[in-house]
């Protein structure tokens, strides 16, 4: 039987880790480098640039070069003063739409409100977003917002990497559980977040299997395999071509790519190629 294979119309490394990947190796190029965390979610990238001598340090006390690379997912001013106070000298590779989500929390704090994000309380993103705040509460769930106190004024905003669909439905129940108080919510997840959470679900609608491409610690691909699973009962979860498994695949009339924002080109040509493979490999064994 053929197999149709078919890419999401939105997919793959979104342009805030490209050029976050581009400035380290740029920066790298004239002088010893330190990423502060993972600057991107995706073993096969961490990997690259470790082999372009650039280091990869969790804490600024780790780090024994002069220069330090804050990630795509940014940092709290603090954070990055405390930094500096070591003698380091601080490159910035945050993302323009994680700056969008600061500047938002930040004024909505000066206007009064109580802080509130939708996100993972361990996620460096969100560590970034509340870490110059004495206040704040993250949420990601209905028992999140059932914990929360009462107050008179909850400024909301998102990791941008959350899907939209459940950002608005959590916005939803604060306004209900809270039914006397402002809650004024500024949307903050990416424009790339939101065209690949879109692109997976019309891809996952029309396929018999899905492929998620992405790093097993990355957050917007996680989302999208629980996207495309709410479209479509086959979906599987891999890093590289080799975790691909041919049986996956069988009775499959038309299989689906996508991969989440850390996810460069080249995997996502390698993960087609290989399925090209099976393909070629199930239409000769039926002939
Ligand atoms: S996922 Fe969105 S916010 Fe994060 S780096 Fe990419 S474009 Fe920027």
């Amino acid at each position: 039987m053929f197999m149709k294979i078919i890419r999401a119309e939105h997919l793959g490394m979104c342009f805030g880790v490209k050029d976050a990947v581009a400035l380290a190796l740029k920066t790298a190029r004239r002088e010893p480098l330190t990423i502060l965390g993972d600057l991107v979610h995706n073993e096969t990238v961490v990997a690259e640039l470790r082999a372009r001598g650039i280091r990869v340090a969790q804490q600024p006390a780790d780090v024994n070069t002069p220069t330090v690379m804050v990630t795509a997912h940014g940092a709290s001013e603090r954070a990055m003063n405390e930094t500096r106070g070591r003698g380091l000298s601080v490159v910035e590779a945050t993302c323009p739409l994680v700056h969008v989500a600061h500047r938002a929390v930040a004024r909505l704090v000066r206007e009064g409100f109580h802080p509130v994000i939708i996100g993972k309380r361990d996620h460096v993103e969100v560590r970034g977003l509340t870490g110059d705040f004495a206040e704040f509460d993250v949420v990601l769930c209905d028992e999140d917002v059932a914990k929360l106190a009462e107050c008179p004024h909850f400024g909301v905003v998102a990791q941008t990497t959350q899907p939209i669909d459940k950002v608005r439905r959590i916005v939803g129940l604060i306004r209900s559980r809270f039914p006397k108080s402002e809650v004024r919510f500024v949307d903050t997840v990416c424009q790339p977040t939101k065209q690949r959470q879109n692109a997976a679900i019309e891809l996952a609608q029309k396929c018999d299997a899905v492929v998620v491409i992405g790093g097993a610690h990355s957050n917007n691909t996680h989302e999208l395999v629980k996207t495309c699973s709410r479209h479509c009962v086959r979906v599987h979860h891999v890093q590289t071509a080799e975790d691909l498994q041919a049986n996956w695949f069988a009775d499959a009339e038309t299989v689906g790519i996508t991969a989440g924002t850390s996810t460069p080109d080249m995997i996502i040509d390698a993960i087609e190629q290989r399925l090209n493979q099976i393909c070629a490999d199930v239409l000769s064994s039926t002939y």
